[in-house]
């Protein structure tokens, strides 16, 4: 295992996105796609909270790509909200080839948002520019694959507090190293929330 993003830079990311969202909405209903993004959602909803962005209602939907046998079928679950009329923000863990987030943009729109916003904490290389994502954390520059904070292989890793990438020989030996900051006060350099 190799840290890529650790739990600092992640933090400090989600709050610049906060930022950068709230310049352009004052507010939406916020839309998590499941299972990947609930810890990134988490943070996030908060940063967005500390700068006055409005949750309107909160939503999740389940999005899953089978590869294999049908050869990369999406399907995505019920929404349990409503969206007719809205401005939604979606929030993603990873855009990797972009099918996903086309997937469950459209099934918004079908379901009658009036605007659909995309922020997605990292995105490979190839999809950077594509115009698929409003608001963009993270670049990935190869394909290796990454697990932590929210992101699983076969349902594992997703408690790690930090990003990091799989190396085949490492598979067994994941473990945080107890060296995490969670719990320790932010520093006072950090802003902290105004509210
Ligand atoms: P896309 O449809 O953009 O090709 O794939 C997006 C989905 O594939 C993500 O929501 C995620 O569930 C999964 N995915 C793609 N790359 C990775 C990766 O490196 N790590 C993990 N854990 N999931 C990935
Ligand atoms: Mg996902």
């Amino acid at each position: 295992m190799k840290e890529l993003f650790s739990e600092v830079e992640i933090l400090s990311q989600a709050e610049h996105l906060a930022g950068q969202i709230r310049a352009r909405m004052d507010g939406a209903v916020v839309i998590g796609v499941l299972k990947g993004s609930f810890v990134f959602l988490a943070d996030l909803l908060r940063d967005l909270g500390c700068v006055g962005f409005v949750v309107e209602d909160l939503g999740f939907v389940r999005a899953k790509r089978y590869r294999g046998v049908s050869g990369g079928e999406l399907r995505i679950g019920r929404l349990d909200v409503d969206v007719r009329d809205k401005v939604v923000l979606v929030i993603e863990d990873i855009v990797d080839r972009g099918e996903t987030i086309r997937g469950v943009k459209e099934e918004l729109k079908a379901l009658g948002a009036v605007e659909v916003w995309v922020c997605a904490l990292l995105l490979r290389h190839s999809v950077w520019d594509k115009g698929l994502v409003d608001f963009r954390g993270f670049r990935l520059t190869d394909d290796k694959f990454v697990v932590g904070y929210g992101l699983d292989l076969d349902g594992k890793y997703r408690e790690l507090p930090f990003i990091a990438t799989l190396e085949k020989e490492g598979l067994s030996d994941v473990q945080a190293d107890g060296d995490c900051p969670r719990n320790r006060e932010i520093p006072a350099e950090s802003g902290g929330c105004a509210l």
